[in-house]
């Protein structure tokens, strides 16, 4: 049986490989020339396997409008009266409700659980070097009431996923990186098992290995048109090399999953979040940085990676709803750079990497993974912020289904049809 899979970033490549593994003839399409070329590309790097929160919750609901009217906002909407975008929006402000987002907490933290173990296993059997490290992740709070609330919900989760609240003091002694001082800050959360690795690195060594194998055919450089349907269901791809015939196909098209199910008649609620990074070498003089940080006040990140054997710092955030643009703001780039100044005392000049991507966004950030409602096609899209973290579980969902094996988690929180 052959299955097509639509779209080469970090979904399409680890669905690609559980399904080659499983047996199934595979064919890859992508319109670059070679894999991860979008959103997977310079992302956060980090593997937020116990902090997966949704963008969609009481508490951003409460701070939307200082949010999206200042200026340095790490979020802004300049996407007009885009239909597409209003839909979204009013189904973001009903995934906002305390219900709805602890549904979302519990099916994250199960797909992430998973998409951890299949990580490992990816690895380790396939021999993958990507920097892959359990750095730890320091999840600051400056503002009290904001620390308050989150210890409580630390509290309330108890032990199991391992969570250390920390003072301002404890915070800096643990990452000596850090040049603020006590009084910026209330406290962090710091997770010790958390991970950090370089998604393109990984994206780059597993397309090495699924080259390799004898039942995964590539068609890269290929346009995706759209879909040629026959009988009610999906039996090939136009694209602008002819069209590709198949068994199944599973959209992985990341924020442009969104058009191809319009064009496939039927709504997918996918936007895209516009995000930023820079990738720093930090002089020799700076402290490296240890663990991976989450400033919650700027909703930014910074993680410890390796490049070309060199220490680097990956800096990135930021979510602007501007539909497709592509365009790289140099203002956003530079709340990034200020962001490398205050936090870790690097002044950014020269060669930065600065880089922007579109996160697939869903309204309650759960990824799409199941069926769709045109026979033939198998939909796994819109991990949003959590894409990395959560690729290798989705993967594995998406092949045991196509399988009809039992799930190894509760598939029902990412059909499409749930209530967000
Ligand atoms: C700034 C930023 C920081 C992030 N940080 C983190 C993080 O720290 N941790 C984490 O877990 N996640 C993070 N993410 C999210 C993560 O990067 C994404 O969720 C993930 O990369 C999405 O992968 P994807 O394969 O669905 O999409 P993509 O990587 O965008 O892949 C989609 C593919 O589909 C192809 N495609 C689209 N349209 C067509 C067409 N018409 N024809 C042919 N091919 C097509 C594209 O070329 C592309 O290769 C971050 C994202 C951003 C933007």
């Amino acid at each position: 049986m052959k299955i097509c899979i639509l779209g080469a970033g970090v979904i399409g490549l680890t669905t690609a490989w559980c399904l080659a593994e499983a047996g199934y003839d595979v064919v890859i399409v992508d319109r670059h020339a070679s894999t991860a070329k979008d959103a997977s590309a310079a992302n956060g790097a980090q593997l937020s396997y116990a902090f997966v929160a949704p963008l969609a919750s009481p508490a951003t609901l409460k701070k939307l409008p200082s949010l999206l009217l200042s200026r340095n906002s790490p979020m802004r909407i300049r996407a007009g009266l885009d239909p597409a975008l209003i839909s979204w929006a009013a189904r973001f402000l009903l995934a906002c409700r305390p219900g709805a987002v602890r549904e979302t907490v519990a099916a994250q933290l199960a797909l992430a659980a998973l998409s951890r173990s299949e990580l490992t296993r990816l690895t380790q059997n396939l021999r993958l070097s990507f920097g892959l490290r359990t750095a730890g992740k320091l999840v600051i709070h400056r503002s009290a009431r904001e620390f308050k609330t989150a210890c409580r919900s630390v509290v309330a989760a108890g032990e199991e996923h391992g969570q250390q609240i920390l003072s301002a003091a404890e915070c800096l002694a643990l990452e000596p990186a850090l040049q603020l001082d006590a009084d910026q800050l209330a406290g962090g959360i710091f997770t010790a098992s958390e991970q950090v690795g370089d998604c393109a690195a990984f994206c780059a060594a597993l397309t090495v290995r699924l080259r390799q194998r004898r039942n995964v055919e590539w068609l890269l450089d290929t346009p995706i048109i759209g879909p040629v349907r026959a009988g009610g269901r999906l039996v090939a791809v136009d694209t602008g090399k002819g069209q590709i015939a198949a068994d199944h196909f599973v959209l992985c098209m990341g924020a442009a999953s969104g058009a191809f199910a319009r064009a496939c008649g039927f709504y997918l609620p996918i936007y895209p979040l516009k995000g930023y990074s820079i990738t720093l070498a930090p002089p020799p003089q700076a402290r490296v940085l240890r663990h991976s940080i989450t400033d919650m006040a700027r909703k930014l990140v910074f993680a410890p990676l390796a490049r070309d054997g060199r220490s680097a710092v990956r800096i990135a955030g930021i979510a602007d709803l501007e539909s497709n643009d592509m365009t790289l703001d140099g203002g956003r780039i530079d709340i990034l750079r200020r962001a490398a100044a205050e936090l870790l005392g690097i002044e950014a000049a020269g060669d930065i990497a600065p880089w922007c991507g579109l996160r697939p966004a869903t309204p309650d950030s759960r990824p799409i993974i199941g069926w769709s409602p045109l026979e033939g096609l198998f939909i796994n899209s819109g991990h949003g912020m959590l894409g990395w973290t959560l690729a290798c579980g989705s993967a594995r969902l998406t092949a045991d289904m196509i399988e009809r094996k039992r799930p190894a988690t509760e598939t029902s929180p990412f059909a499409l049809r749930r209530a967000a």
